[in-house]
């Protein structure tokens, strides 16, 4: 189990009434929390060797750990230094500020930097960190709303830098790419992406689960791939978007709707696992 899997467990011990998700009749594996039948765990990038000097940390607003839909899980299969932490505006958590004070790390908040004040430092194309630290990205980890209330009123957080990237120059690379190279572009880019902007839903909403917190139409998943990527791990940032990708089609299976998630997804995966780590 990691840090997502423990505090899932912890929050359910915690409440007082059960849970109702959607699709709450599903029986669901404990840990990928997808309909058992279209549980991915077998798979997980968790069994492989991966290589990073990132860690993660993630301030999961209330319930949030509990939605079968969360993708900040997803972070935590992939990168083994992730810390999940149940956010609270009232109750300092020595836990929490322990890893924050921890001399290992670099931290570093993810946030759009239009809600940056003036004095405060952004990184928005690649990430300096300084000698001897590791960086240790931050993720406000709940709805739009609620991600926008942990930034304002988490004031142990207004010291560090942030990280931000252009979510609108995001899409418009990928609708570039698609206009001069569409053979090519399923290697280079984000496969929820391409699949949805060829098959578009909503407004640039890339995430047809649900409407997502960081960066207005991204994943929590989609966001720390981005933040990998502006880190210099390609490979790493490449394999969180196609594991978020095997997710989001495997989640759909048992929603009742059209699922929009990619069929070649798990293919698509498996064959970057293989070519990554074979010996
Ligand atoms: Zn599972």
């Amino acid at each position: 189990m990691h840090a997502v899997h423990k505090l899932h467990e912890y929050r359910k011990s915690i409440s007082t009434t059960t849970y109702k998700s959607r699709g709450q009749r599903v029986v669901r594996c404990p840990l990928c929390q997808l309909a058992k039948e279209y549980c991915i765990c077998a798979i997980s990038p968790i069994n492989e060797k991966v290589e990073t000097s990132a860690g993660f940390l993630l301030l999961m607003y209330d319930t949030e750990v509990l939605k079968p839909s969360n993708t900040g899980k997803l972070i935590a299969d992939l990168i083994p230094d992730t810390y999940a932490f149940l956010w609270s505006r009232t109750v300092e958590n020595p836990d929490l500020l322990a890893v924050l004070n921890d001399e290992q790390w670099f931290p570093l908040v993810v946030f759009p930097q239009e809600y940056a004040d003036a004095e405060r430092e952004v990184f928005s194309n690649n990430v300096v960190c300084p000698e001897g630290k590791r960086p240790l990205f931050i993720m406000l980890d709940g709805s739009w709303r609620e991600a926008k209330k942990m930034f304002r009123k988490s004031p142990y957080l207004d010291k560090f830098p942030m990280v931000s990237f252009d979510a609108k120059a995001v899409m418009q690379k990928i609708n570039d790419a698609i206009a001069t190279e569409p053979a090519n572009v399923a290697l280079a880019m984000p496969q929820s992406a391409v699949n949805n902007h060829l098959s578009p839903v909503g407004d640039d909403s890339r995430y047809t689960v649900r409407k997502t917190a960081l960066e207005h139409q991204f994943s929590t998943a989609e966001v720390a791939a981005r933040v990998l990527d502006m880190h210099g791990e390609g490979d790493n940032a490449k394999i969180l978007d196609l594991w978020f990708d095997v997710f989001n089609y495997q989640y759909q299976k048992s929603v009742c709707q059209r699922n929009k998630g990619n069929v070649n997804a798990i293919a698509n995966y498996q064959d970057f696992i293989a070519k990554t780590f074979e010996v």
